[in-house]
């Protein structure tokens, strides 16, 4: 037999259950055991799910309030002492505000920082470890769920984070040292937990050692051998788990280390397969991830078994079967779909479809494919459709892409030309003030876009509302004196969505959610076929809003890049490509709405950093191919007008030479909660063009000080000239209440005032 088995389910609810238990806790609206007693609910349906569809193993380990990594943390008990914990078992509200802070009960403390698991677009809380870190085991709540899926009858595969790639990925706090220091007490504790699971009758582990596509230090390669030697546990098996991308140099280690199987990702690496299969020694089963974990595609599960059947003939019981990775990272079931196309949603499988995909391929390997030639049948079908369908391909488009030419990607003329223009035009005083696009989305305006989607309102009451709303937003920022003004952004529920709702070649799903931190859901696009524009998508909002003021009002754009990366996107051409594409319609809407008299237009891409490969040797390439189609998306216009854009994180410091080349005339970054730590980059890189280093954190209510933004300010301006400097806050204000925006666009304003009457007193 083969063995089809899953490295992880989602755990959010076809109805996102978990969220709403999660919320309703935190408000104080259930109690813990009500919050206890959902999950309890959520892991029996989504076992008993998985099991129902034929997997031998059931993944348990994968359920978490928050997130797995700080599910391990817990239990390894690594509770930094400002949360006050003293041992034993980490509580719930314990562990709750280690993740956000603050909990029901307990004194709200600075939350663990979160960040971007790899390349996706889940999060996670990044450990803490002191020097001295000591170690105990201090959660049973992964004991308690094994416990719990024996009692129903499955057999258990407990998962859970390698050593190795937990502490890589944690942080030291205090003095600095070398993380590996730590490993002896953290395999001692692993151990422990390891032992436990043999204990409760567990066969096999799975260990996700991600970090393993890597680019990993030697210090860290040899790591491995020795953590994985001291971890063996008589009668419990390991199959150490990767995914993410290719082994690379880090193959043969992840092979020859002493565990019981491998897992690889098939979809990520194919390539390695065959390598795989040499240096893998005859004991140790493979686990093949053949089902995209990533994507939200069918499987063509004739080309799964073209590659899976040489395999079975080689490795017999030895074979296993999985997605490349956790399914984590998909929706839950497309059976909750009824507003999607038809045809298109043949062409998807989500959670449930895809361990069904899994169980399908094990049956065609062990049974042939008679016991299953309808499921095969209508895959194909699928599989076909979506290979020849006319809705993927557009020539118009492909015209388009063909002939783009350098030219494409150049303005008229260098910055400092525009720049010329751009001062006589818009007459901006020294250090211009603006906002980042959102203002704060009220319940008002939720409704308003609720009721029209719903169909409860008619399109012109529906543009009226919004249209009072600019007007609102419009008022406030003449009456706070900001210089550049932005419209608020009222009728976009999400910066990506709204692009996505409009452009050819997206369809949206009702029920698409993907857990990306905490209670923190999306519902990324499906980007299936060519992309473009039918109709301008914002001139009119820009419009409206621009003939209420005198001043310049931003035209406001999602770039190509992060439309791209916070999409599902289709998988038969290089992103490379459909990006262009993206670039290609945007570029005609950053055009009208130059036509249209917007004379500034920012084009946010929040996304770019984070698209970043894995492996740095592939970072040029994304990057050249994300700047071209960014450049491609703003070069249409004439000099005078000024493009802006956006990106809201402080790690760039490695790739700034790209942002530089980007060549948009203004760019808002964050900064503020490093201290503009950031601008150190600007000693030694130039950066050419003007930028607005975010004075304010948008995350915290607190209302910065004008004294606090003065300085940081002065302290940009020791790096940045004068003259090229805007004052701005470090992201978009749609998630704050108006009550604490006014006050701190006001302290804004007030200290762009004294930094203004400074360098007039100094230059007199
Ligand atoms: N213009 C967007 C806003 O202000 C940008 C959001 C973002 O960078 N994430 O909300
Ligand atoms: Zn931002």
């Amino acid at each position: 037999m083969t063995t089809a088995h899953n490295l992880g389910f989602p755990r959010i609810g076809a109805q996102r259950e978990l969220k709403k238990a999660q919320e309703a806790y935190w408000r104080g609206d259930i109690d813990a055991e009500q919050l206890e007693q959902t999950g309890r609910e959520l892991r029996a349906r989504h076992w008993q799910l998985q099991a129902d569809k034929g997997l031998a193993l059931i993944p348990v380990g994968d359920f978490s309030f928050y997130d797995t990594l700080l599910d391990l943390t817990a239990t390894l008990g690594v509770v930094p002492p400002r949360f006050g914990w003293e041992g034993g078992e980490v509580d719930l509200d314990t562990y709750f505000r280690m993740a956000r802070g603050r909990a029901p009960s307990g004194t709200p403390a600075a939350a663990c920082e979160m960040t971007k698991w790899f390349d996706t677009n889940y999060h996670y809380i990044v450990p803490e470890l002191e020097v001295d870190q000591l170690f105990a085991l201090s959660s049973s709540r992964l004991f308690e769920q094994v416990a719990e899926a024996q009692a129903l009858g499955h057999t258990v595969k407990a998962v859970l984070p390698g050593p190795l790639t937990w502490l890589w990925l944690g942080k030291t706090r205090g003095d600095d040292f070398d993380k590996l220091d730590l490993l002896d007490a953290l395999i001692g504790v692993y151990g422990e937990i390891l032992q436990r699971l043999r204990e409760q009758g567990v066969e096999w582990v799975q260990i996700d050692e991600p970090i393993l596509a890597l680019d990993l230090p030697q210090a860290w390669r040899n790591a491995f051998e020795s953590t994985y030697t001291r971890l063996q546990t008589p009668g419990l098996k390991r199959l150490l788990a990767t995914y993410f991308g290719p082994l690379q140099d880090n193959l043969d280690l992840a092979c020859r280390l002493p565990v019981d199987g491998l897992h690889v990702d098939a979809v990520r690496a194919p390539q390695e397969l065959a390598i795989v299969l040499d240096k893998l020694p005859t004991y140790k089963v493979l686990s093949v991830g053949i089902v995209d974990g990533r994507n939200i595609w069918r499987t063509d599960l004739d080309a799964a078994l073209a590659t899976l059947s040489p395999l079975k003939a080689r490795l017999g019981e030895r074979l296993w079967i999985a997605p490349s990775c956790s399914l984590l990272h998909v929706p839950v079931d497309l059976d909750g779909e009824d507003t999607l196309d038809a045809e298109i949603q043949s062409w998807l499988a989500f959670a449930v479809q895809k361990v069904e995909e899994i169980t399908t391929l094990q049956q065609v390997l062990d049974q042939g494919e008679e016991t299953v030639d309808e499921v095969l049948g209508v895959s194909r079908v699928a599989i076909a459709s979506r290979r020849h369908s006319e809705r993927t391909h557009n020539p118009a488009v492909r015209e388009g892409v063909a002939a783009i030419t350098d030219e494409l990607t150049q303005r008229n003329s260098p910055y400092p030309q525009r720049s010329i223009e751009q001062r006589k035009a818009f007459n901006l005083p020294l250090y211009p003030t603006t906002t980042i696009g959102s203002f704060p989305q009220t319940p008002t305006i939720r409704r308003v876009r609720r009721d029209f989607k719903q169909g409860k309102l008619t399109e012109n009451a529906y543009r009226e509302q919004i249209q009072a709303e600019i007007t609102e937003a419009i008022q406030r920022q003449e009456t706070l004196g900001l210089d550049v003004l932005v419209h608020g952004e009222a009728e976009r529920n999400d910066m990506v969505e709204y692009f996505g709702e409009q452009l050819a070649g997206f369809a949206l799903t009702a029920n698409g959610w993907v857990q990306s931190y905490g209670s923190r859901c999306v519902k990324p696009p499906v980007l299936f076929g060519d992309v473009s524009r039918p109709r301008p998508m914002t001139v009119d909002w820009a419009t409206y809003a621009q003939s209420l003021s005198d001043k310049p009002v931003k035209g406001m754009l999602t770039g190509p890049v992060t439309i791209l990366n916070w999409s599902f996107v289709r998988d038969d051409q290089p992103r490379a490509e459909t990006c262009e594409q993206i670039a290609l319609a945007l570029r005609d809407e950053v055009n009208d709405l130059e036509t249209a008299g917007i004379g500034i237009i920012q084009i946010d891409e929040a996304a770019l950093r984070e698209g970043l490969p894995l492996r740095k040797a592939d970072w040029k390439h994304y990057l050249d191919w994300a700047v071209r189609a960014f450049r491609i998306t703003a070069s249409g216009v004439a000099d005078v007008t000024q493009i802006h854009t956006h990106m809201c994180y402080s790690e760039f410091n490695d790739i700034i030479a790209s942002i530089a080349e980007m060549d948009a005339d203004v760019i808002t970054i964050e900064t503020s909660r490093s201290d503009m730590e950031l601008l150190d980059v600007f000693e030694d890189f130039h950066y050419p063009n003007e930028i607005g280093p975010g004075v304010y954190d948008i995350h915290s209510p607190n209302v910065p000080e004008i004294e606090q933004i003065v300085s940081l300010m002065e302290k940009a301006a020791r790096r940045i000239p004068a003259e090229r400097l805007w004052i701005n806050p470090d992201c978009g204000l749609k998630t704050r209440g108006w009550p604490e925006v006014e006050r701190a666009l006001e302290n804004m304003v007030s200290a762009a005032d004294t930094l203004r009457k400074a360098a007039a007193a100094s230059a007199a």
